[in-house]
């Protein structure tokens, strides 16, 4: 006779029976400003020439495991300099626990015989799980109350626990600023043969600043973006620009085939078009400058730059905004529970100028 809970007791990790999923609300019948999702699908006509292009893939067979051409069209179009080439993940996701496991090694440097993760915290949630779930130990770094790096710590961690990585959000989620492109670099030298740098540029299309250009400068600096945020999450594709020899590595432990024929062909026109992407980029921009404005002038909410297609605000009593918010069918995040700078803080992503003000109205009515 097997007992189901004698069985998970003796086989499932400690750390994961103690954990939890990562929990995603149900969001039907919501206006959803809480995933960061650019709302504009893409136009009707496109949307026909996709799905004879969709109709033509080849699903009875394997992708073709070198994914050249939507490699190409990603080194291309995308700005990753020349000598410089890609992997996939299915979303930057895959790509960070990719990063994860192949640098988890067994380390007598380390103090716990562990090798490390570094982040300056709050910081996007994946860092955190991937690094566990590999096996490394997770060094949190505060930030400094106006979200800027405390560059002096990071430093002093970096020095003390000789992370393997670094993750660095540019910009940051979920606070959504930028930090100073010369303390990311001064991070990056301080780490030199002995880390490697994480540029994640997940929100790129908004913030119109990158470090892929300076990848031939910084031999240990990856940069890690995804087609998500501009438009395209439900495909799920995200990619890491590094040095090929680099590349080479983390493609050792990267599972054949992880991005779909369905995902290659969707992305692959998507790029075709990055046009269009980038005009509904842009006038998410003109919307979050006159969201943020619309904010600043209520009383009691303090606004916090973002360069990203999402603002987070304090609020006198997060809970009751959101809860306000959720009345009227509104989604968004409180990240008061995150972490201590974040004291009702909300999250709120950037929408079509209908949803931004049902937001906005909404908004007002819970302070
Ligand atoms: C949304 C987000 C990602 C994850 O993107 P996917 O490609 O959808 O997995 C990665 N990093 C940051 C900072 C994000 O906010």
């Amino acid at each position: 006779m097997t007992d189901i809970d004698t069985l998970i007791a003796n086989t499932i990790r400690e750390d994961v029976r103690a954990g939890h999923s990562y929990k995603v609300p149900d969001a039907s019948g919501y206006i959803k400003l809480d995933a960061m999702e650019n709302p504009y699908e893409l136009p009707d006509p496109l949307r026909t020439e996709l799905a004879t292009r969709l109709a033509d893939a080849v699903l009875n067979r394997y992708p073709v495991a070198s994914y050249a051409t939507l490699k190409q069209k990603i080194r291309d179009n995308l700005g990753v300099p020349a000598g410089y080439d890609v992997i996939l993940g299915n979303g930057s996701d895959e790509i960070i626990s990719i990063l994860c496991t192949a640098c988890a090694r067994q380390s007598p440097d380390d103090k716990s015989g562990r090798a490390v993760v570094l982040a300056p915290t709050p910081a996007f949630v994946m860092f955190q799980r991937s690094a566990q779930f590999a096996g490394m130990d997770y060094v949190g770094v505060p930030l400094q109350a106006d979200f800027s790096l405390d560059l002096p710590a990071m430093l002093a961690a970096i020095a003390e626990h000789k992370p393997a990585l670094v993750f660095l959000a540019y910009p940051n989620n979920p606070t959504g600023n930028l930090f100073a492109s010369e303390d990311v670099i001064a991070i990056i030298e301080a780490l030199g043969d002995t880390g490697i740098a994480v540029v994640d540029e997940a929100y790129q299309p908004f913030a119109r600043t990158s470090f892929m250009e300076r990848l031939p400068q910084y031999p240990n600096m990856v940069v890690m973006r995804t087609l998500s945020k501009l438009g395209l999450a439900g495909i799920r594709l995200g990619y890491l620009a590094a040095a090929p020899a680099l590349l080479d590595q983390f493609d050792k432990v990267r599972p054949p085939y992880n991005i779909n024929v369905l995902t290659q062909v969707a992305a692959e026109f998507a790029l075709d078009h990055l046009d269009v992407l980038d005009a509904q980029a842009a006038s998410l921009n003109d919307a979050r400058s006159e969201l943020a404005a619309a904010m600043a002038a209520l009383p009691g909410v303090t606004v916090y730059p973002s360069s990203a297609n999402f603002i987070t605000v304090r609020v006198p009593d997060a809970e009751r905004t959101c809860a306000t918010l959720f009345a009227e069918k509104v989604l968004i995040k409180n990240l008061s529970k995150m972490h201590g700078l974040l004291a009702n803080c909300i999250r709120v992503t950037v929408s079509t100028p209908e949803e931004n003000s049902i937001f906005l109205n909404a908004l007002k009515a819970s302070l």
